[in-house]
């Protein structure tokens, strides 16, 4: 799926890759007995018996695996990291997940050997310097965010949201009731409802207004003693500034209820607005979004939750500390903690990533990202708007949501387009989702990609448009450059052939 600056378009179909000439797909079968990638000089010393070593778990025979030369080793794991879609390869425009590239400088800062080895039991005495890098990216995201403390132990989104739900729960339990209900509007991510629940809150559901924003009516009508956060995601998953901010936290506080901000979308906040200072009591960062480390395949996540003073002491434990002298370290009495939501003091390896981002761009370079990410997206809002369907005219920040209106008349859904686009080059768009948006098609370009990028992309999808009306079944059948093509993705999901089994 490399990318070119050929026209893109289906003449480009059916053009045979260089690494697809072979029979790839029988690497494995082409194994044969004795075949080796390595040889290793005639034993010296005396053989060692293992079987007495390891008992019963001694294998007896040999396992069944292919047997090949280095070089066709070599060949098969290069020629399978070429089937697959990377942001090293192009553009990745999943809106709400903020797949950003990942700058190789944080890559080498992170496997330094005294931070990437520095094991979780040396004592704090000995662990100064990746403390260090703790309390300063600490420091960091408080200032950021605009809130007052952090821990850094979640290790994804919705782990940083249950750990923010349970604070919320614990303060209001030190009040006297923990309260019954959490608001959450209908355009939100779908883990903010399951941690609602799991936190042991009923969920009550509010509708967005045709701006895609609150309706502050509804909020006000909703809003009652027994309400114990709202749950907002801003900019919201259709990528607009909720602009009533300030007012929803006043509406929210009057009645004891606390604002939750769900921060995925800081992307588009960063270094222009602080959520500390419009309203909100405490919020989650995905460090594996706005602040690089693509996340998705299950690599390690961080989702720091940042909080207001008077959460502080419910914070999970340990929490960092300075002494007198200057020296940092755990603190574990904590008598309100919630207790630790998780092992050690989160993925360490994320927090030196994401300190190594912000360093590196700095005050100055971080709201530039911002205002390059909200600038590439309203660029391909712009030069789509008038093919797309645009739901909410609102103004776009870092994302955009079409819908496929349009397309759906001629019978092509979102998720053909999705599908076609892969045979441009492009990893797909978000489909389906928010699913206030009937047929989506949710784009977030990020920071990361240059104006000659988005020109492909809008390149792409301009073309897929006119296909749609002039050669539909090319669409609905797309993917038609991949070695697979249209799955059966529940089947996928369920039934995943993992492994590879020899054939007796
Ligand atoms: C990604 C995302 C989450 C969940 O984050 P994970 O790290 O995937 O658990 C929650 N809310 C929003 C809006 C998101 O985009």
């Amino acid at each position: 799926m490399t990318q070119t600056n050929e026209p893109a378009g289906p003449k480009t179909l059916g053009k045979v890759r260089p690494h697809q000439t072979q029979n790839e797909a029988l690497v494995f079968e082409k194994s044969s007995p004795g075949k080796r990638a390595y040889k290793l000089p005639p034993l010296d010393v005396p053989a060692v018996d293992f079987s007495s070593l390891l008992g019963d778990t001694h294998r007896k025979t040999a396992p069944l695996l292919p047997e090949l030369s280095e070089i066709e080793i070599i060949r098969h794991f290069t020629r399978l990291s070429t089937w697959n879609y990377a942001i090293d390869l192009g553009m990745y425009p999943l809106g709400s997940c903020t797949m950003k590239y990942n700058p190789r400088v944080n890559e080498f800062v992170s496997r330094i050997e005294g931070l990437a080895e520095a094991h979780p039991y040396r004592p704090d005495s000995l662990a100064q310097g990746i403390l260090e890098v703790i309390d300063l990216l600490q420091r960091c995201l408080i200032e950021i965010t605009g809130m007052d403390a952090i821990t850094l132990q979640p290790a994804a989104g919705a782990h940083g949201e249950f750990t923010g739900i349970l604070l919320v729960r614990a303060w209001h339990e030190s009040q006297g009731n923990p309260r019954r209900k959490v608001l959450i509007p209908d355009s939100a991510h779908g883990t903010n409802p399951a941690t609602a629940a799991i936190c042991g809150y009923q969920v009550e559901n509010l509708k967005s207004n045709a701006e895609g924003g609150i309706d502050l009516e509804a909020l006000t009508r909703q809003v009652d003693e027994e309400t114990a956060a709202l749950m907002l995601t801003n900019p919201s998953t259709i990528g607009v500034f909720e602009s009533q901010i300030a007012k929803i936290a006043e509406i929210l506080h009057a009645k004891g209820a606390l604002l939750y901000m769900d921060g995925a979308n800081m992307n588009a906040l960063v270094g222009k607005a602080r959520p500390g200072d419009f309203g909100v009591d405490v919020m989650h960062l995905n460090l594996h979004k706005t602040f690089s480390t693509p996340h998705g395949g299950g690599g390690p996540g961080s989702g720091p939750v940042a909080c207001k003073a008077f959460l502080e002491p419910f914070l999970p434990t340990p929490v960092l500390i300075q002494s007198q002298d200057g020296a940092k370290h755990w603190e574990y009495d904590r008598p309100q903690s919630v207790g630790r939501v998780r092992a050690f003091y989160g993925n360490t390896g994320m927090f030196i990533r994401a300190l190594a981002y912000i360093l590196a761009n700095g005050p100055d370079g971080l709201r530039q990202t911002t205002e390059d990410a909200v600038l590439n997206a309203n660029y391909i809002r712009h030069k789509l708007e008038d093919l797309y369907e645009l739901p909410y005219k609102t103004g776009s920040m870092h994302e955009v949501v079409f819908s496929d209106k349009r397309q759906v008349a001629l019978g092509v859904k979102t998720g053909d387009i999705a599908k076609r686009l892969i045979d441009y080059g492009f990893h797909p768009y978000t489909v389906s989702f928010p699913m206030i948006v009937h047929g989506a098609l949710m784009i977030e370009p990020t920071e990361s990609e240059s104006l000659e990028e988005l020109d492909l992309f809008i390149a792409a999808m301009r073309s897929i448009a006119k296909e749609v009306e002039e050669t539909p079944e090319l669409v609905k059948t797309a993917p038609h450059s991949t070695r697979v093509s249209r799955l059966d993705e529940v089947q996928a999901a369920r039934k995943p052939i993992l492994r590879w089994k020899p054939t007796e």
